[in-house]
Formats: C-alpha cells, sequence, structure tokens
C-alpha cells in the first residue's frame, strides 16, 4: 500500500475562497471526521496535481498528445510571469486557444488558492470512499463545488 494524499479544491474558481465564518465552520465539522483533515487559504494560487502528470495530456479539439515538456513549461510560464492569473495557451498542435486548466488530463488537476488535505501518511484509514463521502459535506459548508485530487506516491 502507497500513501495516498487528498484534497478538495473548488472546481474551476482558482481564487474562491471562503468567508472567514464558513473556513471556521468548516474546520469545525472537519475536526468532528479527523484531526488530520486541514482546510486552508494561501495568498498563491497553487497547482494540485496527481503527480503522474506529463503523460497522456491531450488537446480538448484535435486529441493530440500534449508534449510534456510544451506542458510543464507553460505551467512554469504561467506561474512565473502572473502566478497563475493568466493561464492562456495557444495548443501547438492546431493553434487553438484554450487554458491550462482545459486540457484533457488523465487525472484530476486544478488551480485553486483554498484546499482541504489529508494524507493517508496521518490517517491511515482514509480512502476513496470517505473522501466521496466527504466532498458533498465539504461542499455544502462553503456553498462550492469541490473536486478530489488523489496524489499516490
Ligand atoms: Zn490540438
Amino acid at each position: 500500500m502507497g500513501t495516498y494524499d487528498y484534497t478538495f479544491i473548488p472546481e474551476n474558481d482558482i481564487d474562491f475562497v471562503p468567508t472567514p465564518d464558513e473556513l471556521k465552520n468548516l474546520q469545525k465539522f472537519l475536526e468532528t471526521v479527523s484531526p488530520h483533515l486541514d482546510a486552508g487559504v494561501t495568498e498563491e494560487r497553487k497547482l494540485f496535481e496527481s503527480g503522474f502528470l506529463s503523460e497522456g495530456i491531450t488537446c480538448p479539439f484535435c486529441g493530440a498528445e500534449v508534449d510534456g515538456h510544451w506542458w510543464s513549461q507553460a505551467v512554469t510560464d504561467s506561474e512565473t510571469d502572473n502566478q497563475f492569473a493568466d493561464l492562456d495557451i495557444v495548443m501547438p498542435c492546431c493553434k487553438k486557444a484554450t487554458t491550462l486548466d482545459r486540457l484533457n488530463y488523465p487525472w484530476p488537476i486544478g488551480f485553486a488558492r483554498f484546499s482541504v488535505y489529508i494524507s493517508t501518511a496521518q490517517a491511515p484509514d482514509f480512502d476513496d470512499d470517505q473522501a466521496a463521502l466527504l466532498l458533498p459535506k465539504i461542499e455544502r459548508r462553503i456553498g462550492r463545488k469541490m473536486k478530489i485530487i488523489v496524489e499516490k506516491y
């Protein structure tokens, strides 16, 4: 059994941050589920990904496989230039414009400032079923659709 990190982030809402009351309410609830669940907000926008990335990403328009080096460079550029404020890219395959978060990824990825995190390194009993059960409970408390990014290592 490897270690799994589960991160819950808002779906396609990079700058969403809960109000202090919502966050406090959520943290209180999370404590009742597991002392290892951690909800937090960062000043910086961050990329959350499964860690398997650079392979198997395809273009949403023409289906061509995206070169891993090109993708990594595009992510680095966006972070360096404007801290992920601008995710606009032009696909190298068919020259169509899109954004970094709208490619076809083999695993979920996302950009966010707000996240809820738990690792099986600290909570060995946490698993996919519990993550799926927890998701709507988090959504209800902050009024946003969330998605789960799982990283295994
Ligand atoms: Zn294309």
